[in-house]
């Protein structure tokens, strides 16, 4: 059998077959559907149409719901798809929905799901949000789906998709401490632009790679979609097991894969982090990179803190260290990914003081845990953009618009940096402040 890689092992086993290779159509069985407040109702709606207002998911296990983008607004159709979301739960007896306003509630989908133990090395795991490819992280092919495809898969537990070939990123090295994730991720896709993974499996490789804790790992992950990628992928190891076995809904068993030696990739690219400076994706692309050294000194209106990208305990623990004892010159907004994020802002400790004492004191006013601002929403989201002003932030988009005004203009950054640039009001090196 012809070697293969860890993508098309996993796409392989939920095909019930001994191989795949890049292009082959495949009818795959699917572990985990997610949905959310924004495409959950279309989603309904596409499986209610089809199968029938009576039908049923096909596994009520496997369909997992989170509201998490507009959820703490007034906004009417906001609030109204979280109703639809209620509803369909219970007509559904679905086990795993995370309704807000009760103790389930956990906040941004792509860091609840690895929280309540819905990822596992070498399953399929599908959501109707582009960073889906998040959970890549647990060595699991994960991708995004519209509604359409959704909706079918609720009522069927497959998808028709195709094996996508792989790129191959290593990363060799030990990380200096101005880096993290984020830098590497803006690295990447500033190297091959917006679409230069697209309908690609990014897998990242080397001992760069393999030293980073799981919510980096999710980092890089998660921005695979910046670089149109189909899936992003991290082999699993001893740091993934540990995770996934401490949380792992229902102690389903599960089999890893890894890429074989030998495996073909369509592109291959080795990185020296220790040669790496901080990144920096300008207005208005994530592919519009920059060394901070390069755009230092550029004045800003607000930071913010928070997202699937940016809001997870290794963001806050980073972004922390640098305000400890400092006051921020611009607005700055901090937002944890979820609660459990949120509650670890209160337990997490820097010389006797919580991460969330150190961004009171600094200044910073936090939110609760949801997507807020990074998606825009609602006029009365937290941290959205109102105005045409300049904001450094460790989201993953800066498309005119997206997180408000759509004259506004947002720089993406990792957490050392915002909270570097959020001391000084201009984009600032975190270098500086680490020395
Ligand atoms: S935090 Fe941002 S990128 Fe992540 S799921 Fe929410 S809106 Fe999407």
């Amino acid at each position: 059998m012809a070697a293969m890689t860890m993508t098309e092992k996993v796409l392989a086993r939920a095909a019930g077959r001994d191989a795949v290779k890049p292009g082959d159509n495949i009818w795959v069985n699917v572990d985990v559907l997610m949905t959310h407040d924004v495409c959950g109702p279309g989603t309904i709606g596409v499986f209610k149409q089809h199968f029938g207002k009576d039908a049923k998911v096909w596994d009520r296990e496997k369909v997992v719901i989170i509201p998490d983008h507009y959820i703490f607004t007034k906004d009417a159709m906001a609030n109204r798809n979280v109703d639809v979301l209620r509803a369909f739960s219970k007509e559904q007896d679905i086990k795993y929905f995370y309704d807000v306003g009760t103790k389930n509630y956990k906040g941004v989908c792509h860091i609840a799901l690895p929280e309540e133990g819905h990822t596992r090395p070498g399953e399929v795991l599908l959501g109707t949000d582009s960073h889906t490819c998040t959970a890549g992280a647990f060595g699991e092919f994960a991708t995004g789906i519209g509604n359409t495809d959704a909706g079918f898969v609720m009522g069927t537990g497959k998808l028709w998709l195709k094996a996508p070939p792989t790129m191959r990123f290593v990363f060799h090295g030990k990380m200096p401490p101005y880096l993290m994730a984020k830098d590497l991720i803006l690295a990447v896709i500033g190297e091959i632009g917006v679409d230069g993974a697209t309908y690609r499996a990014m897998e990242f490789d080397g001992d760069g790679i393999f030293a980073l804790n799981i919510e980096e790992r999710m980092t890089l992950c998660n921005m695979a979609i910046e670089a149109g990628g189909k899936n992003g992928i991290i082999a699993p190891d001893q740091v993934t097991f540990d995770y996934v076995n401490a949380r792992n809904a229902g102690q389903r068993p599960y089999t890893p894969v890894k890429s074989d030696a030998g495996a073909s990739y369509i592109y291959e690219k080795v990185f020296d982090v220790t040669k790496l400076e901080p990144v920096i994706a300008k207005p208005h692309s994530p592919d519009n990179r920059a060394f901070v050294s390069e755009v230092k000194g550029t004045k800003l209106d607000r930071a913010y803190i928070g997202s699937c990208t940016g809001g997870k305990l290794t963001d806050f623990r980073a972004a922390a260290g640098i305000l400890n004892g400092k006051t921020v010159r611009i607005d700055t907004f901090v937002v944890p990914a979820t609660t459990e994020v949120a509650r670890g802002l209160k337990t997490e400790m820097i010389g006797g003081k919580s991460l969330e004492e150190i961004f009171l004191a600094a200044g910073a006013k936090m939110g609760d845990a949801s997507c807020a601002a990074c998606l825009g929403g609602p006029s009365d989201t937290f941290g959205r953009l109102n105005t045409p002003i300049s904001c450094i932030s460790t989201t993953n988009r800066n498309f005119p618009g997206r997180m408000g005004h759509k004259e506004a203009k947002v720089f993406l950054a990792s957490p050392l940096t915002v909270a570097a640039s959020a001391l000084k009001g201009e984009i600032a090196d975190p270098r500086d402040c680490l020395i």
